[in-house]
């Protein structure tokens, strides 16, 4: 079933390619500002959006991952692109860190999981946001015990729940694999 190259209905996107889903920018981050290269985080001011970093007004985000391993899978993960909002001294430390390519060397650090997730669950939820080594983006892990992504992160989500929350993001899987 994990490997079913069978698609969407709604979009055409195998179950594979569904195990990966992403968020362009923090739901915090205006619908029409431009995505940008990178570089133009450090060459301009104020408000911007790039490929990894955002920031609007005081506010300052990474992007990252936030995986959730499938329960009875051999380790397969359900990963989340998405974004965390980090301080302004670790926005600039993993900004300085990252010419060097040593961010790794930041460690963990206390982070809001900056889009909603499920889309429809507006609260903030607390993380911790773990560095990894080049090249990786950094990794959220939810730090509320009392939050349902907690559970789900901490023990893996049932294929279920898993086609529970691909269906909140519109897709159709569940009908899809049943059906057959
Ligand atoms: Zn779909």
């Amino acid at each position: 079933m994990l490997t079913s190259s069978r698609q969407c209905r709604c979009c055409g996107a195998t179950f594979a390619q569904l195990l990966s889903l992403s968020c362009d920018r923090p739901d915090q981050c205006p619908e029409d500002l431009v995505v940008q290269d990178n570089s133009a985080v450090l060459a301009q001011t104020g408000d911007v959006l790039t490929d990894d970093f955002c920031r609007i007004g005081d506010l300052r985000f990474v992007r990252a991952v936030l995986a959730i391993p499938l329960a009875d899978s051999d380790g397969q993960e359900f990963i989340l692109g998405t974004w965390a909002n980090l301080g302004v001294e670790d926005f600039d430390a993993y900004l300085d860190l990252l010419d060097m390519q040593e961010t790794e060397s930041l460690g963990s650090r206390p982070a809001w999981l900056a889009n909603a997730i499920p889309p429809d669950n507006g609260t903030p939820v607390a993380c911790m946001l773990h560095m990894r080594p080049e090249g990786q983006y950094p990794e959220l892990q939810v730090s509320e015990p009392n939050n349902p992504l907690a559970p789900l992160q901490n023990q893996g989500a049932q294929l279920e729940e898993l086609f529970e929350l691909l269906h909140t993001y519109g897709h159709d899987l569940a009908s899809l694999v049943y059906d057959s």
